[in-house]
Protein backbone atom coordinates (compact mmCIF):
# COMPACT_ATOMS: atom_id res chain seq x y z
CA UNK A 1 0.00 0.00 0.00
CA UNK A 2 1.51 3.36 -1.08
CA UNK A 3 0.98 6.59 1.54
CA UNK A 4 -2.01 8.12 -1.08
CA UNK A 5 -3.23 4.42 -0.64
CA UNK A 6 -3.86 4.47 2.61
CA UNK A 7 -4.27 8.19 3.32
CA UNK A 8 -7.61 7.42 1.04
CA UNK A 9 -8.29 4.63 2.47
CA UNK A 10 -8.90 5.85 5.58
CA UNK A 11 -8.16 8.90 6.49
CA UNK A 12 -10.05 10.62 3.65
CA UNK A 13 -13.86 11.73 3.87
CA UNK A 14 -16.21 13.82 2.94
CA UNK A 15 -16.91 16.84 4.52
CA UNK A 16 -20.12 18.74 4.92
CA UNK A 17 -19.36 21.97 6.12
CA UNK A 18 -17.81 23.87 3.25
CA UNK A 19 -18.10 26.72 4.64
CA UNK A 20 -15.62 26.67 7.18
CA UNK A 21 -13.36 24.11 5.54
CA UNK A 22 -12.61 25.32 2.43
CA UNK A 23 -10.09 22.77 0.96
CA UNK A 24 -9.48 19.59 3.02
CA UNK A 25 -6.94 16.72 1.97
CA UNK A 26 -5.36 16.47 -0.84
CA UNK A 27 -3.62 19.29 -1.91
CA UNK A 28 -0.29 20.73 -0.39
CA UNK A 29 -2.09 22.33 2.33
CA UNK A 30 -5.69 22.97 4.12
CA UNK A 31 -7.46 26.48 3.44
CA UNK A 32 -10.32 27.20 6.85
CA UNK A 33 -12.46 30.53 6.47
CA UNK A 34 -12.78 31.37 10.04
CA UNK A 35 -16.23 32.20 10.99
CA UNK A 36 -16.89 36.08 11.67
CA UNK A 37 -16.23 37.19 14.85
CA UNK A 38 -14.00 34.31 16.03
CA UNK A 39 -10.56 33.83 16.47
CA UNK A 40 -8.65 30.75 15.71
CA UNK A 41 -7.65 28.34 18.85
CA UNK A 42 -4.70 25.85 17.74
CA UNK A 43 -3.08 23.36 19.84
CA UNK A 44 -0.76 19.77 19.23
CA UNK A 45 -0.18 16.82 21.47
CA UNK A 46 2.07 14.23 20.60
CA UNK A 47 2.17 10.20 21.53
CA UNK A 48 4.82 7.95 21.58
CA UNK A 49 4.23 4.37 22.06
CA UNK A 50 5.70 2.86 24.98
CA UNK A 51 6.12 6.49 26.75
CA UNK A 52 2.29 7.47 26.88
CA UNK A 53 0.59 4.31 25.98
CA UNK A 54 1.64 0.86 27.06
CA UNK A 55 2.63 -1.66 24.15
CA UNK A 56 -0.99 -3.98 23.97
CA UNK A 57 -3.21 -0.82 24.10
CA UNK A 58 -6.14 -1.46 21.76
CA UNK A 59 -5.34 0.61 18.59
CA UNK A 60 -8.79 2.03 18.57
CA UNK A 61 -8.07 3.49 22.40
CA UNK A 62 -4.57 5.12 20.77
CA UNK A 63 -6.52 6.92 17.92
CA UNK A 64 -9.62 7.89 20.45
CA UNK A 65 -7.18 9.32 22.85
CA UNK A 66 -4.67 11.17 20.26
CA UNK A 67 -7.63 13.10 19.55
CA UNK A 68 -8.68 13.53 23.20
CA UNK A 69 -6.14 14.98 24.57
CA UNK A 70 -5.97 17.82 21.92
CA UNK A 71 -10.22 18.29 22.33
CA UNK A 72 -8.79 18.75 26.42
CA UNK A 73 -6.35 21.94 25.30
CA UNK A 74 -9.20 23.52 23.24
CA UNK A 75 -11.31 23.33 26.22
CA UNK A 76 -9.01 24.54 29.02
CA UNK A 77 -8.78 27.62 26.75
CA UNK A 78 -12.55 27.70 26.25
CA UNK A 79 -12.78 26.75 22.34
CA UNK A 80 -15.14 25.47 20.31
CA UNK A 81 -13.34 22.59 18.63
CA UNK A 82 -13.42 22.83 14.52
CA UNK A 83 -11.34 20.07 12.78
CA UNK A 84 -7.93 18.46 12.85
CA UNK A 85 -4.32 17.60 11.56
CA UNK A 86 -2.99 13.87 11.94
CA UNK A 87 0.69 13.14 11.33
CA UNK A 88 1.34 9.59 11.90
CA UNK A 89 4.74 8.13 12.24
CA UNK A 90 4.30 4.16 11.46
CA UNK A 91 6.51 1.28 11.90
CA UNK A 92 4.64 -0.34 9.10
CA UNK A 93 1.13 0.26 7.17
CA UNK A 94 -0.79 -2.73 8.91
CA UNK A 95 -4.05 -2.56 7.76
CA UNK A 96 -5.71 -4.02 10.74
CA UNK A 97 -3.85 -1.50 13.18
CA UNK A 98 -4.96 0.93 10.53
CA UNK A 99 -8.47 -0.02 10.58
CA UNK A 100 -8.98 0.16 14.66
CA UNK A 101 -7.05 3.10 14.93
CA UNK A 102 -8.98 5.26 12.42
CA UNK A 103 -12.61 3.63 14.23
CA UNK A 104 -11.33 5.19 17.60
CA UNK A 105 -10.28 8.67 15.55
CA UNK A 106 -13.26 9.08 13.98
CA UNK A 107 -15.91 7.52 16.70
CA UNK A 108 -14.72 10.87 18.54
CA UNK A 109 -14.54 13.29 15.98
CA UNK A 110 -18.20 12.56 15.00
CA UNK A 111 -19.12 13.28 18.25
CA UNK A 112 -18.16 17.01 17.27
CA UNK A 113 -18.32 16.75 13.59
CA UNK A 114 -14.67 17.71 12.80
CA UNK A 115 -13.21 16.89 9.63
CA UNK A 116 -9.54 15.81 9.70
CA UNK A 117 -8.19 18.53 7.28
CA UNK A 118 -4.65 17.33 6.55
CA UNK A 119 -1.08 15.85 8.01
CA UNK A 120 1.54 13.49 7.16
CA UNK A 121 2.33 10.21 6.86
CA UNK A 122 5.75 9.06 7.29
CA UNK A 123 7.47 5.48 8.63
CA UNK A 124 9.35 5.29 11.55
CA UNK A 125 8.82 4.08 15.22
CA UNK A 126 5.18 4.52 16.11
CA UNK A 127 3.96 7.70 17.47
CA UNK A 128 1.03 9.89 16.37
CA UNK A 129 0.92 13.82 17.13
CA UNK A 130 -2.64 15.57 16.49
CA UNK A 131 -2.89 19.44 16.18
CA UNK A 132 -6.62 20.81 16.38
CA UNK A 133 -8.56 23.45 15.72
CA UNK A 134 -10.86 25.50 17.53
CA UNK A 135 -12.90 28.77 17.21
CA UNK A 136 -13.65 31.11 20.58
CA UNK A 137 -15.49 34.09 20.05
CA UNK A 138 -13.12 37.47 20.52
CA UNK A 139 -12.51 38.32 24.13
CA UNK A 140 -13.66 35.14 25.53
CA UNK A 141 -10.32 33.20 26.31
CA UNK A 142 -9.66 31.36 29.12
CA UNK A 143 -5.94 31.93 30.17
CA UNK A 144 -3.58 30.46 32.63
CA UNK A 145 -2.54 33.92 33.84
CA UNK A 146 -5.88 35.10 34.28
CA UNK A 147 -6.88 33.80 37.96
CA UNK A 148 -7.94 36.60 40.03
CA UNK A 149 -7.81 36.93 43.88
CA UNK A 150 -10.54 35.32 45.88
CA UNK A 151 -11.99 33.37 42.53
CA UNK A 152 -13.36 30.18 43.98
CA UNK A 153 -11.65 27.29 42.14
CA UNK A 154 -13.31 24.68 40.46
CA UNK A 155 -12.73 20.91 39.56
CA UNK A 156 -14.56 19.21 36.05
CA UNK A 157 -14.20 15.78 36.13
CA UNK A 158 -12.31 13.50 38.87
CA UNK A 159 -8.87 12.63 39.43
CA UNK A 160 -6.55 9.72 39.82
CA UNK A 161 -8.73 6.71 37.68
CA UNK A 162 -6.24 6.82 34.73
CA UNK A 163 -3.14 6.72 37.39
CA UNK A 164 -4.79 3.75 39.14
CA UNK A 165 -5.54 1.92 36.06
CA UNK A 166 -1.53 2.23 35.04
CA UNK A 167 -0.63 1.44 38.16
CA UNK A 168 -2.94 -1.21 39.13
CA UNK A 169 -4.68 -2.99 35.96
CA UNK A 170 -5.47 -5.67 37.55
CA UNK A 171 -7.57 -4.09 40.70
CA UNK A 172 -8.93 -1.23 38.16
CA UNK A 173 -12.75 -1.20 37.12
CA UNK A 174 -14.33 -0.29 33.76
CA UNK A 175 -14.59 3.15 34.46
CA UNK A 176 -10.86 3.78 35.88
CA UNK A 177 -9.50 1.61 32.28
CA UNK A 178 -11.43 4.25 30.51
CA UNK A 179 -10.05 7.05 31.94
CA UNK A 180 -6.93 5.85 31.17
CA UNK A 181 -7.40 4.69 27.43
CA UNK A 182 -10.59 6.98 26.03
CA UNK A 183 -10.44 9.88 28.24
CA UNK A 184 -13.31 12.34 28.06
CA UNK A 185 -12.42 16.09 27.10
CA UNK A 186 -14.68 18.64 28.68
CA UNK A 187 -15.55 20.08 25.93
CA UNK A 188 -18.80 21.37 27.33
CA UNK A 189 -17.99 23.08 30.11
CA UNK A 190 -14.80 24.79 28.44
CA UNK A 191 -17.29 26.44 26.76
CA UNK A 192 -19.40 26.94 28.95
CA UNK A 193 -16.71 28.84 31.61
CA UNK A 194 -15.45 30.80 28.86
CA UNK A 195 -18.23 33.13 29.29
CA UNK A 196 -18.14 33.37 32.51
CA UNK A 197 -14.61 31.98 33.91
CA UNK A 198 -11.63 33.75 34.51
CA UNK A 199 -8.60 31.02 33.86
CA UNK A 200 -8.63 27.49 32.90
CA UNK A 201 -6.25 24.61 32.72
CA UNK A 202 -6.77 20.88 32.44
CA UNK A 203 -4.59 18.29 34.27
CA UNK A 204 -2.41 16.30 32.26
CA UNK A 205 0.47 16.00 33.77
CA UNK A 206 -1.35 15.89 37.28
CA UNK A 207 -3.48 17.62 39.71
CA UNK A 208 -0.71 19.44 41.38
CA UNK A 209 1.47 20.07 38.61
CA UNK A 210 -1.05 21.34 36.37
CA UNK A 211 -2.61 23.42 39.32
CA UNK A 212 0.72 24.75 39.91
CA UNK A 213 0.97 26.02 36.69
CA UNK A 214 -1.82 28.22 36.43
CA UNK A 215 -1.01 29.80 40.15
CA UNK A 216 2.08 30.54 38.68
CA UNK A 217 1.25 32.06 35.11
CA UNK A 218 -1.45 34.25 37.20
CA UNK A 219 1.09 35.10 40.11
CA UNK A 220 -1.62 33.86 43.05
CA UNK A 221 -1.62 30.66 45.57
CA UNK A 222 -4.20 28.49 46.25
CA UNK A 223 -6.13 26.60 49.39
CA UNK A 224 -7.92 23.08 48.22
CA UNK A 225 -10.19 21.80 50.92
CA UNK A 226 -9.09 18.14 50.54
CA UNK A 227 -12.66 16.58 51.39
CA UNK A 228 -14.24 18.64 48.41
CA UNK A 229 -11.46 16.92 45.92
CA UNK A 230 -13.24 14.70 43.40
CA UNK A 231 -11.46 11.48 43.13
CA UNK A 232 -12.09 8.87 41.21
CA UNK A 233 -14.52 6.29 42.75
CA UNK A 234 -12.06 3.34 42.63
CA UNK A 235 -9.91 5.54 45.21
CA UNK A 236 -12.67 5.34 47.36
CA UNK A 237 -11.59 2.04 48.44
CA UNK A 238 -7.96 2.53 48.59
CA UNK A 239 -5.97 3.72 52.10
CA UNK A 240 -5.14 7.82 51.66
CA UNK A 241 -1.65 7.19 51.27
CA UNK A 242 -2.61 5.14 48.09
CA UNK A 243 -5.06 7.46 47.10
CA UNK A 244 -3.70 10.85 47.52
CA UNK A 245 -0.55 10.90 45.57
CA UNK A 246 -2.68 9.29 42.56
CA UNK A 247 -5.17 11.58 42.53
CA UNK A 248 -3.17 14.66 43.39
CA UNK A 249 0.13 13.64 41.85
CA UNK A 250 -0.83 11.32 38.80
CA UNK A 251 -1.25 12.08 35.31
CA UNK A 252 -3.71 11.63 32.25
CA UNK A 253 -6.91 12.68 34.30
CA UNK A 254 -7.71 15.09 32.05
CA UNK A 255 -10.13 17.04 34.24
CA UNK A 256 -10.25 20.69 34.11
CA UNK A 257 -9.05 23.29 36.52
CA UNK A 258 -11.43 26.60 36.60
CA UNK A 259 -11.51 29.93 38.71
CA UNK A 260 -14.04 32.53 38.31
CA UNK A 261 -15.82 35.27 41.12
CA UNK A 262 -17.81 34.33 43.77
CA UNK A 263 -21.03 35.82 41.42
CA UNK A 264 -20.45 33.79 38.36
CA UNK A 265 -20.36 30.62 40.16
CA UNK A 266 -23.45 31.63 41.70
CA UNK A 267 -25.04 32.74 38.26
CA UNK A 268 -23.18 29.39 36.81
CA UNK A 269 -24.90 27.08 39.77
CA UNK A 270 -28.75 28.73 38.83
CA UNK A 271 -28.36 28.74 35.19
CA UNK A 272 -25.59 25.66 33.90
CA UNK A 273 -26.82 22.58 32.37
CA UNK A 274 -27.42 19.67 34.85
CA UNK A 275 -24.81 17.47 33.36
CA UNK A 276 -22.40 20.32 33.73
CA UNK A 277 -22.93 20.71 37.47
CA UNK A 278 -22.57 16.65 37.67
CA UNK A 279 -19.37 16.83 36.65
CA UNK A 280 -18.65 20.37 38.42
CA UNK A 281 -17.40 21.05 42.31
CA UNK A 282 -15.88 23.85 44.25
CA UNK A 283 -12.16 22.49 45.68
CA UNK A 284 -11.32 25.85 47.09
CA UNK A 285 -10.15 29.41 46.72
CA UNK A 286 -7.80 31.34 45.11
CA UNK A 287 -5.53 33.33 47.79
CA UNK A 288 -2.34 35.54 48.14
CA UNK A 289 1.04 34.46 48.00
CA UNK A 290 2.61 31.56 46.24
CA UNK A 291 2.42 27.46 46.68
CA UNK A 292 -0.67 25.56 47.40
CA UNK A 293 -2.22 24.47 50.83
CA UNK A 294 -4.33 21.78 51.16
CA UNK A 295 -6.67 21.94 54.28
CA UNK A 296 -7.83 18.53 55.65
CA UNK A 297 -11.38 17.73 56.94
CA UNK A 298 -10.08 18.82 60.60
CA UNK A 299 -8.75 22.20 59.72
CA UNK A 300 -5.42 21.04 59.64
CA UNK A 301 -2.78 22.66 56.80
CA UNK A 302 -0.26 21.05 54.73
CA UNK A 303 2.12 22.41 51.78
CA UNK A 304 1.53 20.80 48.59
CA UNK A 305 4.07 20.09 46.80
CA UNK A 306 3.96 20.71 42.78
CA UNK A 307 5.10 17.47 41.61
CA UNK A 308 3.29 15.41 38.83
CA UNK A 309 4.09 13.74 35.53
CA UNK A 310 7.69 13.96 34.27
CA UNK A 311 8.60 14.01 30.85
CA UNK A 312 12.33 14.12 30.58
P1 LIG B 1 3.26 16.86 0.63
O1 LIG B 1 4.13 15.80 0.05
O2 LIG B 1 2.95 17.96 -0.32
O3 LIG B 1 3.71 17.33 1.99
P2 LIG B 1 1.63 14.71 1.27
O4 LIG B 1 1.86 13.86 0.11
O5 LIG B 1 2.36 14.40 2.54
O6 LIG B 1 1.85 16.19 0.87
O7 LIG B 1 0.09 14.72 1.62
C1 LIG B 1 -0.90 14.78 0.62
C2 LIG B 1 -2.19 15.19 1.25
O8 LIG B 1 -2.61 14.22 2.21
C3 LIG B 1 -2.11 16.53 2.00
O9 LIG B 1 -3.33 17.20 1.80
C4 LIG B 1 -1.96 16.11 3.44
O10 LIG B 1 -2.48 17.08 4.32
C5 LIG B 1 -2.76 14.81 3.48
N1 LIG B 1 -2.26 13.86 4.49
C6 LIG B 1 -1.05 13.24 4.57
N2 LIG B 1 -0.98 12.40 5.63
C7 LIG B 1 -2.17 12.51 6.26
C8 LIG B 1 -2.73 11.90 7.41
N3 LIG B 1 -2.03 11.03 8.16
N4 LIG B 1 -3.98 12.24 7.75
C9 LIG B 1 -4.68 13.14 7.01
N5 LIG B 1 -4.23 13.73 5.93
C10 LIG B 1 -2.99 13.42 5.52
MG1 LIG C 1 3.39 19.46 -1.18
Amino acid sequence: MTEFELIRQYFQRECSDSQWLKLGIGDDAALIQPSPGCQLVICADTLVAGRHFPPGTAPADIGWKALAVNLSDLAAMGAKPRGFLLNLCLPEADERFLAQFAGGLFELADQYQLPLIGGDTTAGPLAISITALGELECGQILRRSAAQLGDILLQVGDLGGAAFALHQPDQASKSACQRLNRPRAFVDAGRYFARCAHAAIDVSDGFAADLNHLLTASGVAARIDLPQLGLHSDLNSLAAETALPLALHGGDDYALLVTLNEAAWTQAKANAPQSLLRDTREIGRITAGEGMILVDAQGRRKQLAPQGYRHF
